[in-house]
């Protein structure tokens, strides 16, 4: 599960991981959001009317969902019971609130925050990107300054600065969750143990 204030580069980076990991998958969420260029629903995200998202919140297909910068956004559970039932591993793009609303129904989940270098670089990045008007971006850069006070209670902090070396530790960290005991030994326990 992966949170980083918006304009960081999490999805420059989620793109890269996913593509040279066939065993990850990303959990494509709903939103309200329209679309930014480039972005494509059933991809990015499902893209989906207020209403829509009404809809399926209410009929219990959201594992969580939030409301922020005006928008709705959650995440699919029918996504997470395919993803699960092929042995896939799962990654999340999700705020703070949805990542401990997911960490208290998956324990086993690694969080990983991601932070550029500085708050300026922040600026830059979110204001380079050219997709926002002036009361998003600073909407977004005070979520930031919020979200970043939950670094504390996160497995890894990751800082993209240098994005190869971020995508580095990134996948160090996808091996080091895959090495943790209790996911390894659930899958070696009966070789070693039946007679
Ligand atoms: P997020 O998904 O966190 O909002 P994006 O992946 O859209 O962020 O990246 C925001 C902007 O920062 C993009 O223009 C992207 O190309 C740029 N960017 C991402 N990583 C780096 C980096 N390590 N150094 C410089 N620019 C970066
Ligand atoms: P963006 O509009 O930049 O794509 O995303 C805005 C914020 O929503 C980011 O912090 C992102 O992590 C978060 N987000 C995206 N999908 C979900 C989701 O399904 N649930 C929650 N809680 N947050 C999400």
């Amino acid at each position: 599960m992966v949170t980083a204030p918006s304009g960081t580069g999490k999805t420059t980076l989620l793109k890269a991981l996913m593509a040279a990991d066939p065993r990850l998958r990303f959990s494509i969420s709903y939103t309200t959001r329209p679309p930014r260029p480039g972005e494509v629903s059933g991809k990015d995200y499902f893209f989906v009317s207020p209403g829509e998202f009404a809809r399926l919140r209410d009929a219990g297909a959201l594992a969580e969902w939030v409301e922020q910068f005006g928008y709705g956004y959650g995440t699919s559970r029918e996504w997470i019971n395919q993803a699960l039932e092929s042995g896939q591993d799962l990654v999340f793009d999700l705020d703070t609130r949805g990542a401990w609303a997911m960490k208290e129904s998956f324990p086993q989940a690694t969080l990983i925050f991601v932070i550029p270098p500085d708050f300026q670089e922040l600026e830059r990045r979110l204001k380079g990107r050219g997709d926002m008007d002036p009361r998003e971006l600073a909407r977004r850069l005070e979520q930031g300054r919020t979200e970043i006070k939950e670094i504390p209670w996160y497995d890894y902090l990751i800082v993209n600065q240098d994005l190869h070396l971020a995508l580095e530790q990134l996948r160090a960290v996808v091996t080091a969750s895959r090495c943790r005991a209790a996911r390894t030994w659930a899958g070696l326990e009966a070789l070693f143990t039946s007679d």
